[in-house]
């Protein structure tokens, strides 16, 4: 009686958006985005565009996170946006707050500097909550843990291509560790001593140092200064096992005792991309050139058959790849050698 029924077996399986309550993500991967109630607006921008050019059609899960709880509002108006499963954390206040073992008077000492020297977000506490709690926390939040990769996603970027390949996938069957997308020269102000703890933690701990590292990204003479390039975090997709592992969790409790992301500003990106460059063979690292993005004020752009294949969107003449703030060139410098 329902004859139009009959299965016709040579078809194409039906369209994803038959069956709501599949799951189709096949890597053990989330979205993870760090946000602020009333940062909502710029949430739905990105969540959007993630959801457009790539989630709609693999459904990996979110994770959002907030030192304070989300509103019922920011909740809701998330979960209209994405049929994938989505979870609400509130992080731990010993995840986020300056240490009682941080000298407040010299924090504050540290805060006035920056503040004097205009560097952005010189004064804030906060952005330095921020700053080490997504060097050393996010990846041991509760609702993480049973998650391996990640994307981590702002509020307020742009994603002006379709991403038709699994990035996920492609970390793991390619053996990466760290994706990223803009690279960039940091604010000197904001890390004056970082350097040096870095090269004294690599002087105590030799075996945590990769022999075929990206020294050459980070330095001009082979290790001996710093050259302020660094990964762009506020873009990441990688596997959170590293940053759980025990070379990185050595290396960010030694920086964290020195006690630079209060008495100065170290930032989570300089943090992350030292780790990555050092404590990892180069080859683990990977530039994903056919995501486009923005994040103030810099866009990726792919240009040629990336852009025609991604239906992107962004104006290739705002690609930021090869102007002159840049590190993408020292990038091409070591890994195209
Ligand atoms: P910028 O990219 O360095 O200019 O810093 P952002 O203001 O974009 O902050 C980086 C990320 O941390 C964004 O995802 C913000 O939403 C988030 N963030 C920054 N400060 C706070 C905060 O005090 N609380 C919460 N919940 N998120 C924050
Ligand atoms: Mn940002």
């Amino acid at each position: 009686l329902a004859p139009e029924i009959t299965a016709d077996t040579t078809s194409t399986p039906p369209p994803l958006a038959t069956s709501e309550e599949s799951n189709y993500r096949s890597a053990n991967a989330t979205f993870v985005m760090l946000a602020r109630n009333n940062e909502i607006e710029g949430v739905i921008q990105s969540i959007s565009e993630v959801e457009l050019r790539f989630n709609k059609k693999f459904r990996y899960p979110y994770v959002f996170l907030n030192d304070e709880p989300f509103s019922e509002e920011f909740k809701s108006r998330v979960s209209e946006l994405t049929k994938a499963k989505i979870e609400f954390g509130l992080i731990p206040g010993e995840d986020w707050h300056q240490p009682d073992w941080i000298d407040e008077d010299l924090a504050k000492q540290g805060r006035d500097k920056l503040v004097a020297d205009d560097v952005i977000y010189g004064g804030s506490v906060s952005y330095r909550n921020m700053c080490r709690f997504n060097s050393g926390f996010f990846f041991n939040q509760k609702l993480l843990q049973k998650y391996r990769w990640y994307w981590r996603v702002e509020p307020s970027v742009h994603f002006y291509c379709n991403v038709d390949n699994d990035p996920f996938l492609y970390m793991e069957q390619h053996n990466k560790t760290y994706g990223f997308t803009i690279s960039l020269f940091e604010f000197e102000k904001t890390i004056p001593t970082l350097w040096g703890h870095v090269k004294d933690f690599m002087l105590q701990h030799p075996e945590y140092v990769a022999r075929d590292n990206s020294m050459g990204f980070l330095s001009e003479d082979g290790g001996e200064n710093y050259n302020l390039c660094h990964f762009w975090s506020n873009f990441e997709i990688a596997d959170m096992d590293f940053w759980r592992g025990t070379a990185y969790t050595k290396f960010f409790e030694y920086l964290d005792s020195q006690g630079g992301f209060y008495y100065e500003r170290w930032g989570d990106a300089p943090v992350h991309s030292i780790a990555a460059a050092l404590l990892l063979p180069k080859d683990k690292i990977h530039f994903f050139k056919e995501i486009g993005y923005f994040h103030h004020p810099f866009t990726h752009c792919p240009s040629g058959k990336l852009y025609l294949d991604g239906k992107c969107s962004c104006q290739i003449g705002l690609n930021f790849d090869y102007q002159g703030y840049s590190c993408l060139r020292k990038w091409d410098r070591i890994y195209l050698t």
